[in-house]
């Protein structure tokens, strides 16, 4: 199954934009830049990354997979309470770090060592026999519905997922990955470094999302690009203001998305204005991808796709029981199964008990699965899925439906308690202009659309959500 990093040899590997233009490093000089770092690193200890958009994360995080070392990425826009949470619960011997990196106070007390990511092309290999189920990655969850917890990910996870995930995208060697993520969250680190390494392939990251520098990159040769939701919502505004970028996006071979529904308005235009199609995939920390959009599937957009090969999928009611696989429609939460689930969270032991049935991960998200077996994610069960007056509704197709609303910018749906129907729905949106919708244009709307039952009974216009660094709306803030 391993091994994690390609061979050392002269394609280019990674490139980042530096002070000075563009750093590249070739396979041969990750693998002596990585080598020369791997021998200082404990074995079988855990390190942490100061994981900043740069080569030095890379070539620390290559360097843990050569030594089998566990790597703990930390957010380095996290606060000095969520660092203190973090580095209290992992306890890392040793802290990898950029040259010159001014470390919070939390972090002085960890000894540290600097990430010399200049190429090294005659470090011969560091090589070591590591076992596939030796812990590669501890990589904290978004912290979007509690405090995060540190998920462990194995080799083999890592392997299993990358290489479904490979095929079911024809992604290959010959593919030049476009991202602009941050490296500590899966989706960042685990597809969008770990992927093209593994394969063989070039990763060109942009620092930070900038939509000119990405469409540029894309029209320079990028292949595929991984992006989350807020990032296609700008483009898509881009795309609209400067039909010039339509031709750059055009040519890509593939646009993924994911960490978060992608709102359907934003599909519409952007296959609009490029013809491309982009493809929904839905995975968390512990289980790394479950599902994806085929390339080439002709269903509209709306879904997450199938489970991808070795991945089973099942929807359970709230007794845990399976839904009849031939009832579809039938809203249920999400479990799987399969080579890519974590080994556990870390130091919670209780936690994992009770994420786990049967050997089936409970993802806590709710879907329905149509007559094709696709997956249409309806929500979170503890935050997007609403009782009110005898029905379970789902926050997303209300979300979808306010956002198709001229005056409606950005919009998130709660529940909130209501005497007469246990719970109603309450519309947030932040409007496009000064003049807000209101909210009896808004319910007719949704109404009309979807069904009576389903309209907002209350309206707050705010002037932004709350969100995360994967742009993810914090409904927790919401409803507080
Ligand atoms: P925490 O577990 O700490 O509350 P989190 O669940 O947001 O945070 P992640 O593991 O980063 O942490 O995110 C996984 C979640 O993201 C999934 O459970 C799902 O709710 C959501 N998600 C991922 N991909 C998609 C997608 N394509 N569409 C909708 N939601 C998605
Ligand atoms: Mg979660």
């Amino acid at each position: 199954m391993l091994p994690l990093v390609s061979t050392p040899d002269d394609r280019p590997a990674l490139c980042f934009p530096g002070p000075d233009g563009d750093r590249v490093l070739t396979y041969r000089e990750l693998s002596g830049a990585a080598s020369r770092l791997a021998a200082e690193l404990p074995v079988g200890g855990r390190v942490a990354v100061w994981a900043t958009s740069t080569l030095e994360t890379c070539v620390a995080v290559t360097a843990a997979v050569l030594a089998g070392v566990a790597v703990v990425p930390l957010n380095p826009r996290s606060g000095e309470r969520e660092l203190r949470h973090v580095v209290e619960d992992s306890t890392p011997e040793l802290l990898l770090c950029p040259p010159g990196t001014e470390l919070p106070e939390v972090l002085v007390a960890l000894p540290r060592l600097e990430v010399d990511a200049s190429p090294a092309p005659d470090t011969p290999p560091f090589t070591r026999q590591v076992d596939d189920e030796e812990i590669a990655l501890v990589v904290y969850t978004s912290g979007t519905t509690g405090p995060p917890k540190g998920v462990l990910l194995s080799r083999r996870a890592v392997a299993a997922n990358l290489d479904t995930l490979a095929r079911t995208w024809g992604w290959t060697g010959q593919d030049v990955l476009v991202h602009a993520l941050p490296l500590f969250h899966v989706h960042g680190l685990v597809l969008g470094v770990l992927g093209p390494l593994r394969l063989g392939g070039y990763l060109r990251h942009l620092g930070r999302f900038d939509t000119g520098a990405l469409t540029r990159a894309m029209a320079a040769g990028g292949t595929v690009l991984f992006g989350v939701p807020t990032m296609y919502h700008r483009l898509a505004e881009a795309v609209g203001e400067d039909p010039a970028l339509v031709r750059e996006l055009a040519g890509a071979r593939l646009l993924v998305s994911g960490s978060a529904a992608l709102p359907l308005p934003d599909h519409e235009r952007l296959t609009a204005a490029t013809g491309q199609r982009v493809v929904e995939r839905y995975g968390m920390t512990e289980t790394l991808m479950n599902t994806s959009v085929r390339p080439g599937d002709q269903a509209g957009p709306g879904t997450v796709g199938t489970p991808l090969d070795g991945v089973e999928l099942r929807l359970v009611d709230d007794l845990g029981q399976p839904l009849e696989p031939d009832a579809p429609g039938e809203i249920g939460e999400v479990q799987v199964r399969g080579p890519n689930l974590f080994s556990g969270y870390l130091n919670r032991p209780e936690a994992t008990a009770e994420a786990m049935a049967d050997g089936w991960f409970r993802t806590g998200d709710m879907a329905v699965l149509d007559a094709e077996g696709r997956v249409r994610l309806v929500g979170r069960r503890s935050t997007d899925l609403i009782k009110s007056g005898g029905y379970k509704i789902g926050a997303g197709e209300i979300e979808n439906t306010l956002l198709a609303h001229p005056g409606v910018a950005e919009a998130a749906v709660t529940g909130e308690p209501d005497p007469d129907l246990g719970e109603r729905v309450v519309a947030w949106i932040v409007p496009t202009g000064p003049a807000a919708p209101t909210l009896a244009e808004l319910a007719d709307l949704v109404a009309a659309q979807l069904a009576p039952h389903k309209r907002p009974r209350r309206l707050r216009v705010v002037e932004s959500l709350p969100r995360n660094d994967m742009g993810k709306i914090l409904k927790r803030e919401l409803r507080a």
